[in-house]
């Protein structure tokens, strides 16, 4: 099964984690964790399982945990097969909204523990800039073992620095927007110098990037498809990958990457297809500030 070829990327705690996963946004359609879409998740959930995937990105406000958690039930997989991830809310930054969240993440899923848990995004512009908090009682979830790893996501360098200077806890991974048009090399650099693993998020650039003439030329000349180019470039790179397909064919190819690799030359002519700030094609983090509804940040609460 593909799965023995996936790598797996040691963390700077010495814990490792499978370098491709499964990513579910979107999976359904939308955010609504009405029976149908959860029935509907647990089914793709299960076809990726089937497939060989062993790790799974889902996230509070995906709306999908739940379905998340009946397709791993159903899968009959041991559960220290697998490795799941799943991330913080916006509205839930208050330190008493991260153990009261947590609590309903692991109980919607199933499960007695989490492999590894981000704040979503940093928010700096809510909760009076204080992400530090949130970060404090994030790393106190790692106390009682129900979370085996923390860490962030779509934190800047500042961002970084600030957490790891206030607290001495530095996160595994900060999990990022980086696909070939947009490197994202400051949070990436700044990732790395702290010993951070990158998880690269829209690995695909949300599918937009496989018409490229550049991918498409090494993926004919390869003969693999585009996507598993892109995957395969970000594996060279080191990046912890979760492409999102609810299409057998396509998951199945973008677990296979591992009978073929680029040459330095080809992966720098992919290097060059950055284009900085302008290939950013989700929210900057220095100024995201959208909570789903419903989900208000609540007054601070001191503990
Ligand atoms: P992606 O880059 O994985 O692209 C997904 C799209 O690419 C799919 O909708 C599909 O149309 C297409 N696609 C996938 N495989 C293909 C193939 N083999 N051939 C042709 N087309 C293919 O985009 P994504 O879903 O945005 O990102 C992946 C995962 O990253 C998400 O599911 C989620 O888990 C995570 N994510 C995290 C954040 C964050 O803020 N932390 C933000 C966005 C996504």
């Amino acid at each position: 099964m593909a799965t023995k070829t996936v790598p797996e990327i040691t963390l700077k705690n010495g814990a490792t984690i499978p370098q491709i996963g499964f990513g579910t946004l979107s999976v359904p359609p939308d955010r609504n964790a009405s029976p149908e879409n959860t029935a509907k998740t647990a089914e793709v959930v299960g076809v990726a399982l089937e497939l060989g995937y062993r790790h799974i990105d889902t996230a509070q406000m995906y709306g999908n945990e739940r379905g998340v958690g009946q397709g791993i039930a159903a899968s009959g997989i041991r559960r220290e097969q697998l490795y799941v991830t799943s991330k913080l809310g916006n509205g839930q930054h208050r330190p008493d909204s991260v153990r009261r969240s947590f609590d309903e993440t692991l109980q919607k899923l199933g499960l007695d523990y989490l492999d590894l848990f981000l704040i979503h995004w940093p928010l700096p512009t809510l909760y009076e800039g204080d992400y530090v908090s949130t970060w404090k009682a994030m790393t106190g979830l790692l106390a009682d073992g129900r979370v085996r790893n923390v860490g962030v996501s779509n934190f800047q360098p500042a961002h970084l620095r600030r957490i790891i200077a206030e607290t001495g806890v530095t996160p595994v991974v900060n999990q990022i927007e980086v696909h070939p048009c947009f490197n994202n090399d400051a949070a990436r650099s700044a990732s790395a110098s702290h010993g951070i693993a990158v998880e690269a998020w829209s690995p695909l650039g949300q599918g937009k990037l496989l018409d490229d003439a550049v991918i498409g030329d090494l993926a004919a000349s390869k003969g693999k498809a585009s996507a598993q180019i892109i995957l395969r470039w970000h594996i060279q790179h080191g990046h912890i990958v979760f492409p999102k397909s609810m299409h057998p064919e396509r998951m199945r190819e973008n677990l296979d990457l591992f009978d073929f690799e680029l040459s330095p030359v080809e992966v720098a002519s992919i290097d060059a297809l950055d284009k900085g700030e302008a290939g950013r094609i989700g929210p900057n983090p220095d100024t995201f500030d959208w909570i789903p509804s419903g989900a208000t940040p609540t007054p601070t609460v001191k503990s």
